[in-house]
């Protein structure tokens, strides 16, 4: 609080400046609302107590959160100067769509929550720059009376308590942004790993590896090699790459960084930053490795091996194009398990055409003979069912239709 509630209210009150006429009188008043700032300060710092949360520190945006919510659930307010908050949610079928909420802009705020006032004040620097995102310094300040102050406890653990329901039983994706790791859109559902259908084997080869890496920080430690591991999904577009691997960030519980490679003005320093200070049980997902990248080739090499020994680190890269890629970005230790995710395999085709006609184990047959050489993705597949989503017969009908 800067200007304190008191102090404000005398400095504007004509009777209390010294021009009212009468010199001793108005002397004597000047000196007696000296006297009553001072009071107001000593008042101000017996009664009452702040709590200042920068925006670098977590809790911020659990708190602005948590204000949203307040402020969007709560017609009766007394807040006047809001901000939007725009978040994006991107849907399994590829789609975004978005949603906003309100939160109190910059400036002060009064609400009660249970029972107890308290003061809002957001205040944005413009001058001071937080060096590690680029973006405004702010702070937000909250004030209430001394013998109130437990309820700033109370309001920090019930907004963590309100994030952390909201990423439950979900995937939060971050992507890099500028050197730090920013949430992209809301969390989202998981996905099962079963509406992933892979080849025989695939799926169940990598999840227990993925499991048996986690397993063993210890062996690794104890043996003092860098406790990480690579993996390469590689194979056409619409194979399941990005699928599964959020898929299998769902079935770990993990949520996934999505390193962009090709971001302008990416450089060899800021990857190796980013790779070593990634949100914790993360998996690090760099998509199309064979793409142009900012970074120099020798910059991803020491950045993938500069990676702190002791972090766990799981790495996923992907590419249609393995041809492409150097020898030396997939040698083991920097990619330990390698994949193909092919074209709708046989028995890929099957499996997914019985999930979505259930039972239909005739047609089924019918379908793999007519489809089976075609080398269709499983995207492709599923547009197909999509299409015919209640018709089986129609399906089978019109497989030709399916064209690469
Ligand atoms: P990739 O990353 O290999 O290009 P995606 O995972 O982005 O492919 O898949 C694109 C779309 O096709 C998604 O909607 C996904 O549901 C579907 N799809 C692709 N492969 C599979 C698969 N193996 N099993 C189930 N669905 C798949």
């Amino acid at each position: 609080m800067s200007e304190s509630i008191l102090s404000s209210l005398f400095s504007s009150n004509p009777y209390f400046s010294a021009g009212i006429g009468v010199l001793g009188f108005g002397a004597g008043l000047a000196a007696l609302r000296q006297g009553l700032v001072r009071g107001s300060y000593l008042v101000r710092r017996k009664l009452l107590v702040s709590l200042e949360i920068p925006s670098k520190d977590k809790s911020y945006q659990w708190f602005l959160y948590w204000m949203s919510k307040r402020i969007n659930n709560n017609s009766r307010n007394n807040t006047h100067q809001y901000a939007v908050q725009t978040s994006f949610i991107q849907h399994d079928n590829g789609s975004i769509s978005t949603t906003f909420s309100l939160i109190p802009g910059p400036g002060k705020h009064y609400f009660k929550w249970r029972g107890v006032w308290l003061q809002v004040e957001r205040q944005r620097d413009a001058k001071l720059l937080d060096i590690t995102s680029g973006s405004p310094w702010e702070t937000v300040t909250l004030t209430t009376l001394s013998k109130d102050k437990y309820i700033f406890t109370e309001l920090l653990q019930e907004s963590r308590k309100l994030a952390l329901e909201q990423q439950e039983g979900k995937t939060v994706i971050y992507t890099s942004w500028g050197p730090e790791w920013r949430q992209f859109g809301l969390p989202r559902k998981r996905r099962f790993l079963n509406s992933v259908i892979l080849d025989k084997g695939i799926k169940e080869r990598i999840l227990q590896d993925v499991k048996e890496f986690i397993n063993n920080d210890k062996w690794y430690n104890e043996r003092g090699i860098p406790y990480r591991r690579g993996y390469l999904l590689y194979g056409p577009p619409g194979s399941g790459k990005s699928s599964f691997i959020q898929a299998l960030a769902g079935e770990l519980e993990y949520n996934i960084c999505i390193m962009n490679l090709s971001e302008r003005g990416l450089t060899d320093d800021r990857l190796t930053h980013l790779l070593s200070n990634a949100p914790e049980r993360s998996i690090m997902l760099l998509e199309d490795i064979e793409y142009q990248s900012m970074v120099t080739f020798s910059g991803l090499l020491n950045a993938l091996d500069g990676v702190a020994s002791s972090e766990e680190r799981i790495i996923f890269m992907t590419t249609n194009h393995v041809e492409l890629l150097d020898k030396a970005l997939i040698r083991p230790g920097r990619i330990d398990v390698k994949e193909l995710l092919g074209d709708a395999s046989e028995y890929q085709i099957k499996t997914m055409f019985l999930r979505f006609y259930e039972g239909e184990n005739k047609l089924a047959e019918e379908f793999v003979q007519k489809v089976k050489d075609k080398k269709i993705s499983m995207a492709q597949l599923q547009g197909h069912f999509v299409f015919h989503k209640n018709y089986p017969e129609n399906s089978v009908l019109y497989a030709d239709s399916i064209t690469k």
